[in-house]
């Protein structure tokens, strides 16, 4: 990350926007668990996303809708959806419950 020469948070990830463009480099986007994306569903006004799946996917979606929307001239979505849930896997099923 340091290589890139982007603006790195204390954790080592690149600081974004909202909208997914790098701070002070609008010509590139970043997403994901390399990069410090706000969390604007968050309580606190300097959070940003966790490490999750969850927020990766939607990242990488609105980062796609969003290159492409710099390119066309069009407004960048900040959009942040609520949250989904999380799921784990926990071990095999009860066989009571395998063989319903
Ligand atoms: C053990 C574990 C359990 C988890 N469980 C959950 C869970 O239950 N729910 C949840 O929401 N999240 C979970 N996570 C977190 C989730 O996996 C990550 O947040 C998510 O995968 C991040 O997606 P990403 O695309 O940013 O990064 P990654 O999924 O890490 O993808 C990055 C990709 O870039 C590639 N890459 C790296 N360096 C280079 C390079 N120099 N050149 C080219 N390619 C490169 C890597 O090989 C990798 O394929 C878990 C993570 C771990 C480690």
């Amino acid at each position: 990350m340091r290589a890139t020469g982007l603006p790195l948070d204390e954790r080592g990830r690149i600081r974004c926007e909202a909208a997914l463009r790098v701070v002070d480099h609008p010509e590139v986007f970043a997403g994901g668990d390399c990069a410090a994306v706000p969390d604007l569903a968050a309580a606190e006004p300097d959070a940003t996303c966790p490490p999750s799946a969850q927020h990766a996917v939607r990242q990488g979606k609105r980062m796609g809708a969003n290159i492409l929307a710099s390119v066309r001239g069009e407004a960048l979505n900040t959009a942040t959806r609520g949250r989904s849930p999380a799921w784990a896997y926990t071990g095999a099923w009860p066989r009571s419950t395998a063989s319903r």
